[in-house]
């Protein structure tokens, strides 16, 4: 095919603007995003090449080769990996499909709306913007590849301005050279504007960059070095007054040793924080790191790691979780799922086993018994050091939960469906905020400061603290000094119900069906709240009549001291944040069953009685008071009147009275 030219994508034009004009400050990871997708590509390869042999063609190289040309200004990063077909290469190269990158440059956008000052830290950290990190030092890229298995290769060429060419070439070997124009001010020399940086063409300089970003990288790292040697003589005396000679050496510059298979007393914190921030695009040092040795009937190391930070794409569809898997310290795969439960989707690092066939398929593997019984230990030792940390280091594992603490609580919601023992395994690892003291407590706390009175575990649920402590349901239950949860993330409500009892004690929404304190004061005014009722059995059936479909009931209730009404959800129903939430999530099905509770001792309630002595069940006064209870109670929940405009209405009508 004719060699031809394309324009890149609106979106990877603003990219590239973006790495040429350098908003990162740390140039040198552009080695680190090429090396590493070197390494890919040889990872790909030698995983398709374990059921297809043919795809290697007699070469069983794997390597990834650094060249450099002081004359051209050069640096040639070349793979003898998978490479790419002309398709992939537009695909792959020349749009952003990653959604990753996508993120990126909307949380740009953002950030520059807003005018936020954003570290290069924390975006490299996030998102590791790969391929086009090249543009950073290079005015001029040339990629030339050939897909294993293909005959001819593809040449793609760019000045990072607005297009490339894509053409047809000879390529010798199958993988990826790409050959870097380095700006003159990295190859120590000046910029245009007399600026002048690191020299990327130095041997010195790239030997450190391997060793720094890419020790671990599991393919050698090699590296034409000139060198100058005394000539000798064959019993290895200098010969000639000790004259040079130059000669070209190839050199490997990373040492492959896998940290994992070093021994644990040997190996430094740094070591560890390094491997991780370099291998698995963490910028922070992980806030956990596991490095287990077993062997028992299955022998497996893992090294693990709890990362310091969440992604910003945990809950989200395109988050991958999974472990890297390796069998003999031979790669085996990248994200494998099946190696932790979901709700440790979060974790980081690997797990290497000789007991795990090295060709074996990812269905193949899932019903592996060994990898189950991996699974299981990693999962124990996970949730007991997370136990320990609970326990010992509180402050950390507060730190801890308000990363993933998510993930648990959807964990012991989702294991209603999965059916997983995540109830058992979780509940004294979750934390919710209480009212005691405006601190985060474990169920178990709750439960041994319970007095021996307290039938239930009061929550109550609501988007801020400040919402829950101005609910009027709140008040009798500060006076009495009980303890409530304060659920404030949508999914809270959703584990308490699943956990359903802690330790013989259920769970009792304060506003949701009756609230029964259990206290002999309690039973006395339950008893007046009957007779009450009775009196005013009328009033209450017409209120309700009055309001309609809006309520599926009106009750008179001793749960409120100064305020006249509140909204609560039938026992039976979803509460009304859940039905908050399900509206969140555009699925209106759930319907709170509501109850308007009137608290019979508040003036208003003698007013209301008033109004209907004198006018009926049909009069407009009466109508208008029962709209605006309903409305205020509606307000008390955080909500909005359903017709405001009626609602200013009737309240300036009430006013001018
Ligand atoms: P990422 O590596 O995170 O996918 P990059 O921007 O670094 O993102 O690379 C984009 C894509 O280009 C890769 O996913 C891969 O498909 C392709 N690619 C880049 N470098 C190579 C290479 N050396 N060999 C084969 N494919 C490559
Ligand atoms: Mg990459």
């Amino acid at each position: 095919m004719a060699k031809e030219t394309h324009e890149f994508q609106a979106e990877t034009k603003e990219l590239l603007d973006l790495m040429i004009h350098s908003i990162y400050t740390n140039h040198e990871i552009f080695l680190r995003e090429l090396i590493s997708n070197a390494s890919d590509a040889l990872d790909k390869l030698h995983f398709e090449s374990l059921t297809d042999q043919e795809l290697l063609g007699g070469d069983k190289t794997f390597e990834i080769l650094l060249t450099t040309d002081k004359d051209k200004h050069t640096l040639t990063i070349d793979d003898s990996g998978i490479g790419m077909t002309r398709q992939e290469v537009v695909d792959n190269i020349g749009t952003i499909a990653k959604s990753g990158t996508k993120a990126f440059m909307a949380k740009l956008k953002e950030a520059k709306a807003e005018n936020e000052a954003l570290t290069d830290k924390e975006m490299i950290g996030q998102f590791g913007v790969g391929f086009y990190s090249a543009f950073m030092v290079a005015d001029h890229v040339v990629i030339e590849t050939r897909k294993a298995g293909e005959k001819s290769g593809v040449r793609w060429e760019s000045d990072g301005s607005g297009s490339y060419t894509i053409e047809d070439c000879e390529k010798k070997m199958r993988g990826t050279n790409i050959t870097l124009t380095l700006n003159p001010a990295y190859c120590g020399g000046a910029g245009e504007n007399g600026e002048e940086h690191e020299n990327f063409l130095d041997p010195n300089r790239i030997r450190a960059l391997v060793k720094k970003y890419s020790d671990y990288v599991r393919y050698p790292i090699k590296m034409d070095v000139e060198v100058e040697e005394v000539l000798k003589d064959k019993d290895g005396k200098p010969v000639d007054d000790g004259k040079t000679v130059k000669t070209t050496k190839t050199e490997t510059l990373n040492s492959m040793q896998p940290l994992w298979t070093r021994p644990k007393a040997e190996i430094k914190e740094d070591e560890y924080n390094e491997f991780f921030q370099n291998q698995f695009h963490e910028w922070e040092k992980p806030m956990e790191v596991f490095h287990i040795k077993a062997e028992g009937t299955v022998e497996y190391t893992a090294l693990l790691a709890i990362p310091a930070n969440a992604p910003y794409n945990l809950y989200q569809k395109d988050y991958e979780p999974g472990l890297q898997l390796y069998s003999r310290h031979v790669f085996i795969m990248d994200k494998c799922k099946d190696l932790l439960p979901e709700y440790l989707h979060f974790m980081k690092g690997l797990v290497d086993s000789p007991d795990l066939s090295l060709n074996i398929s990812r269905e193949l593997l899932q019903q592996s018994r060994e990898l189950k019984a991996i699974s299981r230990a990693l999962e124990k030792n996970i949730l007991k050091t997370l136990a320990r940390k609970l326990k010992n280091k509180r402050e950390d594992y507060e730190k801890f939960w308000n990363e993933f603490g998510k993930s648990f609580k959807i964990g012991v919601y989702n294991s209603l469906y999965t059916g997983s023992d995540a109830v058992d395994k979780l509940k004294d690892l979750l934390l919710f905020m209480s009212s005691k003291e405006g601190k985060l407590v474990t169920l178990k706390e709750y439960r041994d400061r319970m007095p021996e009175s307290q039938k239930k575990i009061y929550y109550a649920a609501a988007k801020d603290k400040e919402t829950i402590e101005h609910l009027p349901q709140m008040e009798q239950l500060r006076d009495k000094g009980i303890e409530v949860l304060y659920l404030l993330d949508p999914v809270d409500e959703f584990t308490i119900e699943t956990i359903h009892a802690y330790d013989g004690k259920e769970f009792q929404s304060i506003s949701r069906g009756d609230l029964d304190l259990g206290d002999a004061e309690s039973e006395q005014a339950k008893k007046e709240l009957g007779d009450i009722a009775k009196k005013n059995d009328d009033l209450i059936r017409d209120v309700k009549n009055t309001l309609g479909e809006r309520v599926t009931d009106v009750k008179v209730t001793d749960r409120l001291k100064s305020s006249a009404v509140c909204l609560v959800a039938d026992s039976a129903g979803p509460s009304l944040t859940m039905e908050q939430a399900f509206a969140d999530m555009k699925n209106p099905l759930f319907k709170a069953r509501r109850i308007l509770e009137i608290n019979p001792h508040h003036k208003l309630f003698e007013r209301l009685q008033a109004i209907y002595t004198a006018g009926g069940k049909d009069s407009e006064d009466f109508k208008d008071y029962c709209d605006l209870l309903y409305d205020q109670a509606l307000m008390l929940d955080g909500m909005m009147p359903d017709d405001p405009v009626r609602f200013a209405g009737q309240l300036a009508k009430l006013m001018e009275k």
